[in-house]
Protein backbone atom coordinates (compact mmCIF):
# COMPACT_ATOMS: atom_id res chain seq x y z
CA UNK A 1 0.00 0.00 0.00
CA UNK A 2 1.36 3.30 -1.18
CA UNK A 3 0.45 6.49 1.45
CA UNK A 4 -1.00 9.06 -0.56
CA UNK A 5 -1.75 12.28 -0.05
CA UNK A 6 -4.42 12.58 -3.20
CA UNK A 7 -4.79 12.35 -7.22
CA UNK A 8 -5.59 14.78 -9.76
CA UNK A 9 -7.07 13.29 -13.04
CA UNK A 10 -6.07 15.31 -15.51
CA UNK A 11 -2.91 17.31 -15.39
CA UNK A 12 -0.83 18.80 -18.08
CA UNK A 13 1.79 19.75 -15.64
CA UNK A 14 3.50 16.42 -14.48
CA UNK A 15 4.87 14.95 -17.45
CA UNK A 16 4.49 14.65 -21.01
CA UNK A 17 1.30 14.56 -22.61
CA UNK A 18 -2.35 14.33 -19.87
CA UNK A 19 -1.69 12.41 -16.71
CA UNK A 20 -3.60 11.21 -13.66
CA UNK A 21 -0.73 12.27 -11.35
CA UNK A 22 -0.67 10.58 -7.20
CA UNK A 23 0.49 12.87 -4.93
CA UNK A 24 2.42 10.88 -2.45
CA UNK A 25 2.93 11.82 1.11
CA UNK A 26 6.32 12.29 2.63
CA UNK A 27 9.11 13.91 2.05
CA UNK A 28 12.85 14.37 3.22
CA UNK A 29 13.15 17.31 2.27
CA UNK A 30 12.00 21.09 4.28
CA UNK A 31 12.05 23.61 0.94
CA UNK A 32 11.72 27.04 2.31
CA UNK A 33 9.31 27.26 -0.58
CA UNK A 34 7.67 23.73 -0.43
CA UNK A 35 3.89 25.02 -1.83
CA UNK A 36 2.60 21.63 0.17
CA UNK A 37 4.05 21.25 3.50
CA UNK A 38 0.98 19.60 4.58
CA UNK A 39 1.95 16.68 2.58
CA UNK A 40 5.72 16.59 4.22
CA UNK A 41 4.43 14.38 7.40
CA UNK A 42 4.43 10.85 7.92
CA UNK A 43 1.14 10.65 8.47
CA UNK A 44 -0.49 7.42 7.20
CA UNK A 45 -3.87 8.95 6.85
CA UNK A 46 -4.62 7.78 3.08
CA UNK A 47 -3.69 4.83 1.64
CA UNK A 48 -4.22 3.26 -1.63
CA UNK A 49 -3.05 -0.55 -3.41
CA UNK A 50 -1.80 -1.05 -6.33
CA UNK A 51 -4.66 -2.56 -7.64
CA UNK A 52 -6.76 0.57 -6.83
CA UNK A 53 -4.40 2.50 -8.99
CA UNK A 54 -4.98 0.78 -11.78
CA UNK A 55 -9.03 0.63 -10.99
CA UNK A 56 -8.61 4.53 -10.94
CA UNK A 57 -6.61 4.95 -14.06
CA UNK A 58 -8.92 2.70 -15.98
CA UNK A 59 -11.83 4.80 -14.85
CA UNK A 60 -10.19 7.93 -16.02
CA UNK A 61 -9.02 6.94 -19.58
CA UNK A 62 -11.68 8.98 -21.62
CA UNK A 63 -9.23 11.41 -20.80
CA UNK A 64 -6.28 9.77 -22.55
CA UNK A 65 -6.24 9.44 -26.08
CA UNK A 66 -5.11 5.80 -26.78
CA UNK A 67 -3.04 5.69 -23.77
CA UNK A 68 -2.89 6.23 -20.53
CA UNK A 69 -0.46 7.77 -18.61
CA UNK A 70 0.14 7.63 -14.60
CA UNK A 71 2.72 9.81 -12.92
CA UNK A 72 3.86 9.49 -8.92
CA UNK A 73 4.77 12.98 -8.18
CA UNK A 74 6.63 14.12 -5.19
CA UNK A 75 5.99 14.10 -1.89
CA UNK A 76 8.35 11.65 -2.47
CA UNK A 77 8.19 9.33 -4.02
CA UNK A 78 11.42 7.58 -3.60
CA UNK A 79 10.36 7.18 0.00
CA UNK A 80 8.19 4.28 -0.63
CA UNK A 81 10.04 2.82 -3.50
CA UNK A 82 9.58 -0.91 -2.33
CA UNK A 83 5.46 0.11 -2.68
CA UNK A 84 6.45 1.75 -5.96
CA UNK A 85 8.00 -1.19 -7.60
CA UNK A 86 5.02 -3.60 -8.14
CA UNK A 87 2.61 -0.41 -9.04
CA UNK A 88 4.89 0.64 -11.41
CA UNK A 89 5.38 -2.98 -12.77
CA UNK A 90 2.05 -3.78 -12.64
CA UNK A 91 1.53 -0.34 -14.45
CA UNK A 92 3.71 -1.26 -17.55
CA UNK A 93 2.11 -5.07 -17.58
CA UNK A 94 -0.97 -3.10 -18.49
CA UNK A 95 0.62 -0.81 -20.90
CA UNK A 96 0.41 2.44 -19.27
CA UNK A 97 3.34 4.93 -19.48
CA UNK A 98 4.56 5.67 -16.02
CA UNK A 99 6.57 9.12 -14.92
CA UNK A 100 8.31 9.59 -12.03
CA UNK A 101 8.32 13.32 -10.44
CA UNK A 102 11.30 13.46 -7.69
CA UNK A 103 14.14 15.77 -5.62
CA UNK A 104 16.07 12.28 -6.36
CA UNK A 105 17.19 12.18 -2.83
CA UNK A 106 17.85 8.29 -3.15
CA UNK A 107 19.66 6.19 -5.02
CA UNK A 108 19.67 2.53 -4.28
CA UNK A 109 19.14 -0.55 -5.74
CA UNK A 110 15.01 -0.67 -5.22
CA UNK A 111 15.65 2.84 -7.28
CA UNK A 112 17.44 1.32 -9.82
CA UNK A 113 14.77 -1.92 -9.85
CA UNK A 114 12.48 0.84 -9.82
CA UNK A 115 13.70 3.03 -12.93
CA UNK A 116 13.50 -0.31 -15.24
CA UNK A 117 9.62 0.32 -15.09
CA UNK A 118 9.85 4.32 -15.84
CA UNK A 119 9.16 5.93 -19.14
CA UNK A 120 9.78 9.30 -18.12
CA UNK A 121 11.69 10.97 -15.25
CA UNK A 122 11.20 14.29 -13.74
CA UNK A 123 14.26 14.92 -10.91
CA UNK A 124 14.43 18.24 -9.22
CA UNK A 125 17.31 20.85 -8.90
CA UNK A 126 16.74 22.55 -5.47
CA UNK A 127 20.33 24.48 -5.81
CA UNK A 128 23.80 23.64 -7.81
CA UNK A 129 26.42 24.34 -4.80
CA UNK A 130 25.68 22.08 -1.59
CA UNK A 131 25.32 25.25 0.30
CA UNK A 132 22.16 26.81 -1.52
CA UNK A 133 20.59 22.98 -1.21
CA UNK A 134 21.49 23.09 1.73
CA UNK A 135 19.95 26.39 2.73
CA UNK A 136 16.84 25.57 0.59
CA UNK A 137 16.03 22.18 1.53
CA UNK A 138 18.29 21.32 5.01
CA UNK A 139 19.65 18.47 2.77
CA UNK A 140 22.96 17.73 1.00
CA UNK A 141 22.85 17.62 -3.43
CA UNK A 142 25.08 15.21 -3.60
CA UNK A 143 22.40 11.96 -4.02
CA UNK A 144 20.22 14.42 -6.28
CA UNK A 145 22.89 14.89 -9.06
CA UNK A 146 24.10 11.44 -8.38
CA UNK A 147 20.36 10.01 -9.34
CA UNK A 148 20.13 12.51 -12.80
CA UNK A 149 23.58 11.35 -13.72
CA UNK A 150 22.39 8.01 -13.17
CA UNK A 151 19.06 8.57 -15.08
CA UNK A 152 21.22 10.05 -17.64
CA UNK A 153 24.00 7.16 -17.93
CA UNK A 154 21.07 4.93 -18.56
CA UNK A 155 19.43 7.16 -21.40
CA UNK A 156 16.05 7.73 -19.89
CA UNK A 157 13.73 10.10 -20.91
CA UNK A 158 14.00 12.96 -18.21
CA UNK A 159 13.14 16.73 -17.78
CA UNK A 160 15.27 18.70 -15.16
CA UNK A 161 12.88 20.70 -13.05
CA UNK A 162 14.44 24.16 -11.57
CA UNK A 163 12.36 26.66 -9.03
CA UNK A 164 13.51 30.35 -9.89
CA UNK A 165 13.31 32.08 -7.01
CA UNK A 166 14.26 35.94 -6.81
CA UNK A 167 17.29 36.54 -5.09
CA UNK A 168 17.67 33.16 -4.27
CA UNK A 169 18.48 30.68 -7.02
CA UNK A 170 19.06 33.06 -9.89
CA UNK A 171 22.18 34.69 -9.46
CA UNK A 172 24.47 34.14 -11.94
CA UNK A 173 26.70 32.25 -10.41
CA UNK A 174 24.37 29.73 -9.55
CA UNK A 175 22.91 29.72 -13.01
CA UNK A 176 26.61 29.13 -14.43
CA UNK A 177 27.13 25.92 -11.81
CA UNK A 178 23.44 24.67 -13.40
CA UNK A 179 25.31 25.36 -17.02
CA UNK A 180 28.47 23.34 -15.97
CA UNK A 181 26.38 20.17 -14.48
CA UNK A 182 24.21 20.45 -17.44
CA UNK A 183 27.14 20.27 -19.56
CA UNK A 184 28.72 17.48 -18.10
CA UNK A 185 25.58 14.92 -18.81
CA UNK A 186 25.78 13.08 -22.09
CA UNK A 187 22.26 12.73 -23.12
CA UNK A 188 20.67 16.17 -21.37
CA UNK A 189 17.52 16.84 -23.29
CA UNK A 190 15.45 19.32 -21.66
CA UNK A 191 14.87 21.75 -18.04
CA UNK A 192 12.10 23.44 -17.03
CA UNK A 193 12.43 26.92 -15.31
CA UNK A 194 9.73 27.18 -13.18
CA UNK A 195 8.46 30.55 -11.68
CA UNK A 196 8.54 30.41 -7.80
CA UNK A 197 4.91 31.69 -6.41
CA UNK A 198 3.75 32.79 -3.18
CA UNK A 199 0.52 31.09 -2.94
CA UNK A 200 1.18 28.43 0.13
CA UNK A 201 2.09 31.59 2.40
CA UNK A 202 -0.64 31.38 4.40
CA UNK A 203 -1.08 27.41 4.49
CA UNK A 204 2.44 27.08 5.72
CA UNK A 205 2.03 29.74 8.33
CA UNK A 206 -0.87 28.00 9.78
CA UNK A 207 1.10 24.96 10.07
CA UNK A 208 4.71 26.11 11.05
CA UNK A 209 4.09 29.54 11.83
CA UNK A 210 6.80 31.32 10.16
CA UNK A 211 7.55 31.56 6.56
CA UNK A 212 11.11 32.46 5.76
CA UNK A 213 10.26 33.85 1.98
CA UNK A 214 7.46 35.72 3.37
CA UNK A 215 9.31 38.91 1.69
CA UNK A 216 10.59 37.18 -1.56
CA UNK A 217 8.17 38.37 -4.18
CA UNK A 218 6.60 35.49 -6.82
CA UNK A 219 8.58 34.90 -9.69
CA UNK A 220 7.92 36.91 -12.99
CA UNK A 221 8.33 36.47 -16.52
CA UNK A 222 11.15 39.21 -16.15
CA UNK A 223 13.23 36.76 -13.98
CA UNK A 224 12.50 33.59 -16.35
CA UNK A 225 14.05 35.32 -18.74
CA UNK A 226 16.92 36.67 -16.84
CA UNK A 227 17.75 32.87 -15.78
CA UNK A 228 16.84 31.87 -19.55
CA UNK A 229 19.47 34.36 -21.01
CA UNK A 230 22.20 33.12 -19.06
CA UNK A 231 21.30 29.46 -19.78
CA UNK A 232 21.48 30.34 -23.39
CA UNK A 233 24.49 31.60 -23.53
CA UNK A 234 26.03 27.67 -23.08
CA UNK A 235 23.19 25.46 -24.04
CA UNK A 236 20.85 25.15 -26.95
CA UNK A 237 17.65 27.65 -26.34
CA UNK A 238 15.25 24.67 -27.69
CA UNK A 239 15.82 22.69 -24.70
CA UNK A 240 14.84 25.47 -21.97
CA UNK A 241 11.44 26.07 -21.12
S1 LIG B 1 10.93 18.28 -2.26
FE1 LIG B 1 8.92 19.04 -2.84
S2 LIG B 1 7.49 18.19 -1.33
FE2 LIG B 1 9.55 17.99 -0.51
S3 LIG B 1 9.78 19.80 0.77
FE3 LIG B 1 10.66 20.25 -1.24
S4 LIG B 1 9.02 21.24 -2.40
FE4 LIG B 1 8.10 20.22 -0.61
Amino acid sequence: MLNYHSYESFSTQDGPWIRIVFFLQWCPFRCLYCQNPDTISTDKNKQISKEKILKLVYKEKEYFWKDWWVTFSWWECLLQIKELIPTLKLLKENWINTCLDTNGFLLNDDVKEALKYTDHVLPDIKGMTPELHKKITWTSNLTPLDFIRYIDEQWMNYRIRYVVVPWLTDNEIDIKNLWKFIQSLKNFQKINLLPYHTMAIEKRKKLWREYPLEWTPAAINDDIQKVKETLKNYIDEKSIQ
